[in-house]
């Protein structure tokens, strides 16, 4: 009887047991081979996609809030309208994701509505804030859209508060941000500090670079596609001398990537669903009740990354940015978690507006990708506890992709004596917990 189960046992294993693992191996290789394929037969969008509104979003980037328009507002061009035969148009298109004609014909400076509240208008605020240095770094940026930003900031910051800009190239190729851009730049002798990375760091690191070079009080991160609002930095500052573990984000108006058109963006907060994709949420509306409501800060649960004011001292005592992470992507979600779970705050602030391009990256890039994901990796690793298993079951195949040392934030976290990720759920942001089996 013995003999005839052990003679069924091995019967069963030979069957079952010795497949199971290349079964496994296989399906999983396949599984990733079909996620590769599928990106890469989507690797290149033609323009006639784009004419049909193709939005292609990389994953990471700042999406577009859903626009305010009033019925009086002209309406808006179509695709169409405009000259897609044109090859200015289509290059530019295609090197850098934006009209370069009208973005040329803008020029080096120019003024954009007031896309405040009124509620706002009638702020004071004090004239000793701390200083700010403002990092911004830039990769093939055009060179239109990166002296706007400049000139913006220069034009509409108070001098006494702005203590630098610092511009850090990330090894750019286009020979225009070379010689010519330090020519131009002289116009603002005195305020701008110029650093090139001798090699191509990506965003995460090269905000660290631009960092170590900042004096003033308070570092505030822009991309090189903005162009900030009047009475920008006042109310952010102003924020921070109160509390300065409190990090502020400036409501991100949009700047139309075709027509260049600057449109307020509605109140929002800033939220991402399991698969640590950023996206823009309705703010709740006792947040905004009261004669000064559209004008209160708004508790955000996480930051779209680009646009952000903090402490410089703070900004090191939080650990800075997680030197592993490559290119950019994922970062925003991490710093979020960082500054709620480790004793910060995170605000948006209405009254403080700076424009923003999102730009129509037409091609997709598989070495930008592959890094959000790892960047993607360290951040349910570090931060999200038990729950990383809700990212990990709805990409099974990242359960067995490599993300690089994380011990060193691990340990970060210990020293900061972070709350858990159940913490943030419960206080923060309960709206993800409930999402669970919707997102
Ligand atoms: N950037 C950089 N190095 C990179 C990628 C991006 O310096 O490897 C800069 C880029 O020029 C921009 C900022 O980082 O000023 C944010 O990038 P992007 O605008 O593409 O992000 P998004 O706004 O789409 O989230
Ligand atoms: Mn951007």
């Amino acid at each position: 009887m013995r003999n005839i189960l052990i003679q069924c046992l091995f019967c069963a294993f030979l069957l079952f047991g010795i497949w199971i693992p290349p079964l496994f191996i296989y399906f999983h290789h396949h599984h990733e081979s079909y996620q590769n394929n599928t990106q890469e037969s989507e690797s290149l969008l033609s323009l006639e996609k784009y004419g049909h509104q193709q939005i292609l979003h990389n994953p990471g980037q700042i999406p577009r809030p859903q626009v305010v328009t009033n019925p009086s507002d002209k309406e808006e061009p179509k695709n169409n309208d405009f000259n897609f035969s044109d090859p200015e148009l289509t290059s530019g298109l295609l090197k850098y994701g934006l009209n370069i004609i009208v973005s040329k014909s803008l020029g080096y400076q120019r003024d954009v509505p007031d896309s405040r509240n009124a509620i706002c208008l009638g702020k004071q605020y004090p004239t000793n804030l701390p200083t700010a240095s403002v990092v911004i770094c830039f990769y093939n940026e055009e060179f239109h859209v990166l002296f706007r930003t400049v000139s913006s900031v220069i034009y509409l910051t108070p001098s006494h508060l702005l203590e630098e800009i610092i511009l850090v190239d990330d090894h750019s190729e286009y020979d225009d941000l070379k010689e010519k851009l330090d020519g131009y730049l002289e116009t603002f002798r005195g305020k701008i500090k110029l650093i090139r990375n001798k090699e191509r760091e990506g965003l995460i690191r090269s905000r660290m670079i631009g960092a170590g070079h900042a004096s003033g009080d308070v570092l505030v991160f822009l991309d090189s596609h903005c162009e900030v609002n009047r009475v920008w930095l006042e109310p952010l500052l102003q924020a921070i001398s109160k509390n300065p573990k409190m990090v502020v984000c400036p409501l991100i108006d949009v700047i139309d990537e075709m027509t260049f058109e600057y449109k307020a963006s509605p109140l929002v907060r800033g939220i991402f669903d399991w698969n640590l994709q950023f996206k823009w949420d309705k703010v709740f509306s006792y947040e905004v009740e009261g004669p000064d409501g559209p004008s209160k800060p708004i508790r955000s649960p996480a930051m779209a990354g680009g646009l952000f004011a903090i402490n410089r001292h703070y900004f090191y005592e939080i650990g800075q940015y997680d030197k592993g992470m490559n290119f950019w992507g994922g970062e925003n979600v991490e710093i979020s978690l960082r500054i709620w779970m480790c004793g910060g705050q995170l605000y948006i602030i209405p009254c403080s507006r700076v424009g923003h391009v999102v730009r129509n990256h037409l091609k997709r890039d598989p070495d930008l990708e592959r890094a959000v994901i790892e960047n993607y990796l360290r951040v349910v690793h570090v931060w999200m506890d038990e729950h990383k298993a809700h990212f990990l079951n709805r990409r099974p195949a990242l359960k067995f992709k490599s993300y690089g040392n994380v011990s060193e934030r691990v340990k970060l976290r210990k020293q900061l004596k972070c709350k858990s990720f159940q913490w943030y759920l419960d206080t923060i942001f309960p709206e993800l917990e409930v999402s669970v089996n919707f997102w």
